[in-house]
Order: structure tokens, then C-alpha cells, then sequence
């Protein structure tokens, strides 16, 4: 017998002639068709080698670590804090146990996206932002107000994906645990609390379109945006673990809130009259009734269980948000000066100053920004490359660059 017959997979025990191919090692051999199989068990293990990767990428912090976290870079708002810290957990929680429940395990955490109703320039866009960067994860800011049903001049609701793919590289494992933060959504309600006769392009269309995405579907994303059509191929992102955050002013609302208080006063006058409503500040009342007065449909605000509310920033706050942040307003320009070894400081007087003019002008934490750079865009300009090293900025500095600029400028950008 030639000494080729006797040879055998010393995997499957196939004999040579049996096979299509056998390739030969030191001191064995390999059929072609377990070299396939072979392959087929590297790819699996590799695809879930990359998700526990994945998982392993984010850091879940407990709530108070992740409040802790927040309040690193932002000032106040500590209901806000507490229950998105809850929620964010609670979310994470839930993809923890996607990974490693048994498909009999009854329990099934929903998705606990988020509603945040508060003035603009409160800090809603931040507190989404920090959250995303303690996790680590892909995260994307749309604006609600460019969304249209499809077919209609504008971006389809998809293209809200398209703007987390990019912020994941293209990574579609990354970005379906991603956050995406939808600013203005009080732009699409519906006007009025009765269901139109007409055609609602810019609402109600919106909200169904919408309603789906924070459901958890598969989308056919167009991977460049724009407009979907039949040529361009679509990758497939599955919204089940993206975590939705929706924020806006719904301005106008403290006054539903106002007459829905004003109704239960009447109709349960004792316990209402025990806890002293604080008129200044109606959005910590807020319910998510009061969505639906305001023109949101009862699915998105079933889509939407955690809702909370930011507090109006009073004078106090706003001088914390000029130098207490991590990034602060003051250490970013202290630091943009130290590039061109220059010493800023600056008087309490002064910073007092900004503060005032910020709440005189009704220019909010923003404003702070735009007052900041008007104080200081001479010596910007000035002092680099010459032989100055240091700038003091005294009150009476601050108040002659200001009449400069000019206020109503100021209030025009922030
Ligand atoms: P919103 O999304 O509510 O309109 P942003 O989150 O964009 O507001 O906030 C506007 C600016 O004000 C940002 O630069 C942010 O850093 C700052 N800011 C707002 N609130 C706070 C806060 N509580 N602490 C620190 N900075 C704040």
C-alpha cells in the first residue's frame, strides 16, 4: 500500500482519499473540512471576544459615583443628577443582564430613556454630554426641529442614527449602546391638545416617526445621511439598547403646570394648601400630563418614563459655573492665556460683575461665555508675543470692555 493511503485527518480520522484536501503539520494532518470548521468556531469566538470587549469598555458606576461624576462639571440641578444617575444606571443595568440572562428569566428591564424639561442655556445639552463621556460611550446631539415625516423637506428621523454612527467610527456594536440627546423636542409637539384635522408635517409625523427609534427597531440607516434612496446601501443599527435623552424649554408650560396645581388646590384644598407652591420655580412640578397638555402624543411620553426638570440658574449658580467646573469659563481662558505664558487673574469684584450683567440681561450660563470673550478678546490679541506676562482684570477693566462691546451685541449670540 503506498505510504499516501494510510494517511488521516488526526482530526476527523478521515482517510486522505476521502478528503479534498490534506495538509500536512510536524505531526499531524488537517482535512479541508475541519480547516472550515475550524474557521467558522475562530469567527464566533472572535465576534464574542469584541462584545465582552465592548461591555468591558463601559465603566458602570454606581448612581452616587456617577452623581459625583457629574457634579465635577456641573453646578446644582441635583434632582436632574439624581435621577439621571438612576436612569443611566438602571439603563446599563439592563444591558448587564441582556449579556448574561437566560432566555426563561421572566423579568425584562425596560429601557429607561429620558424627558428633561428646563429653560435653554440650563444645562440640559451638558448633563447628557457628561453622562456620555463618564461612560464612555458614542454620543450625538440632533436637533428636533430639522426633523420631518418622511417625505417631506427636512431629515428623516433615521439620520438621527446616522449622527451616533459617526461619533462611533462606524462601529455599529458601539454605537447601538450609544446616547443620543434630542434637543428642541418640545418643537414638535403638536400645537394644541386636540389632534388636528390637517396634515401636522412638522409634529405629530415626527412623534410617530420617533416613536419607533425610542421603542428599540432595526433601521436601515443611510451610513452618510441625507435623504434615503434606492442606491445607497443602508447599515443596519438596532435602537433596542441606545439610550434616548430628550430635552427642551417647552416654554409656556409652567403655565399648564401653573393651571393644573391651581385645579387640585381647588379640588384638594387641604393637602395642596400644606406645601407652599414656589411660583418662581413651576417646572420641579412637572408631570407627564403636562407634556400632553403641551401637545407631546401619550406614546412618545410613554417612550420617555423618566422625566425630570432643570432649575432656573439664579445669580449664585451662575458665579459657581464661572470658576467652580472642572472646564470652567475662567480656567479655560486661565489656561489659553498660560499657552503664551501669560498670568490671568481676575478680582471677585469683577467676576461679580459678569454675573450681574448675565442676570440683568437675561443671557444665562451661555452669556457668561460671550461676556467673558467680549472682557477679554484685547488681551487676547494684544498680549501674546509681547512682553507682558501677566493680566489683572479689575471690575473697572471689565465694565469698559463691556460698554465696548456692546450688551445688545452679547445678547444677539448667546
Ligand atoms: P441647554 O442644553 O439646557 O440649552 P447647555 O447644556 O447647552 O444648555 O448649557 C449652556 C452652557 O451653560 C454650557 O456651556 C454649559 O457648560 C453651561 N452650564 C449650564 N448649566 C450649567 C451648570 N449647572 N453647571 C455648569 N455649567 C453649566
Amino acid at each position: 500500500m503506498a505510504k499516501d493511503e494510510t494517511l488521516e485527518c488526526s482530526f476527523c480520522g478521515r482517510k486522505k482519499g476521502e478528503t479534498d484536501l490534506l495538509i500536512a503539520g510536524l505531526d499531524a494532518h488537517i482535512c479541508d473540512k475541519c480547516i472550515e470548521q475550524a474557521h467558522g468556531i475562530v469567527v464566533e469566538e472572535v465576534a464574542e471576544g469584541k462584545t465582552d470587549e465592548l461591555s468591558a469598555d463601559i465603566e458602570v458606576k454606581k448612581p452616587k459615583e456617577i452623581k459625583t461624576f457629574i457634579d465635577q462639571y456641573m453646578i446644582g440641578q441635583t434632582q436632574a443628577k439624581r435621577v439621571m444617575a438612576v436612569a443611566v444606571y438602571n439603563h446599563y443595568k439592563r444591558l448587564m443582564q441582556k449579556d448574561t440572562t437566560k432566555e426563561d428569566d421572566e423579568v425584562e428591564i425596560e429601557k429607561s430613556n429620558i424627558v428633561i424639561v428646563g429653560e435653554t442655556g440650563t444645562g440640559k445639552t451638558l448633563i447628557a454630554k457628561t453622562i456620555a463621556r463618564m461612560l464612555n460611550v458614542p454620543f450625538c446631539i440632533v436637533d428636533a426641529t430639522v426633523l420631518t415625516e418622511a417625505g417631506y423637506v427636512g431629515e428623516d428621523v433615521e439620520t438621527i442614527l446616522t449622527r451616533l454612527l459617526q461619533a462611533a467610527d462606524y462601529n455599529v456594536e458601539k454605537a447601538q449602546r450609544g446616547i443620543v440627546f434630542i434637543d428642541e423636542v418640545d418643537k414638535i409637539a403638536r400645537k394644541g391638545d386636540n389632534p388636528s384635522i390637517t396634515r401636522d408635517v412638522s409634529g405629530e409625523g415626527v412623534q410617530q416617526a420617533l416613536l419607533k427609534l425610542l421603542e428599540g427597531t432595526v433601521v436601515n440607516v443611510p451610513p452618510k445621511g441625507g435623504r434615503k434612496h434606492p442606491d445607497q446601501k443602508f447599515i443596519e443599527v438596532d435602537t433596542k439598547n441606545i439610550l434616548f435623552i430628550a430635552g427642551g424649554a417647552f416654554s409656556g408650560i409652567d403655565r399648564v403646570i401653573s393651571n393644573r396645581l391651581n385645579r387640585q388646590a381647588v379640588g384638594y384644598s387641604a393637602s395642596i394648601s400644606d406645601d407652599k407652591v414656589d411660583e418662581e420655580n413651576l417646572l420641579q412640578y412637572v408631570l407627564p400630563t403636562d407634556l400632553k397638555s403641551f401637545g407631546l402624543i401619550p406614546e412618545i411620553i410613554g417612550r420617555l418614563p423618566v422625566l425630570t426638570h432643570m432649575n432656573p440658574l439664579d445669580a449664585k449658580t451662575l458665579r459657581a459655573i464661572l470658576t467652580e467646573p472642572k472646564n470652567s469659563i475662567i480656567r479655560q481662558y486661565t489656561k489659553l492665556f498660560e499657552m503664551d505664558e501669560i498670568k490671568l487673574s481676575i478680582d471677585e469684584k469683577a467676576l461679580n460683575f459678569i454675573v450681574g450683567k448675565a442676570v440683568e440681561y437675561k443671557l444665562g450660563a451661555r452669556g457668561l461665555r460671550s461676556l467673558c470673550e467680549a472682557i477679554l478678546t484685547d488681551a487676547m490679541f494684544e498680549l501674546p508675543g509681547s512682553d507682558v506676562s501677566e493680566i489683572h482684570v479689575t471690575k473697572d477693566y471689565a465694565e469698559t470692555k463691556i460698554s465696548k462691546a456692546k450688551l445688545k451685541k452679547l445678547k444677539a449670540v448667546s
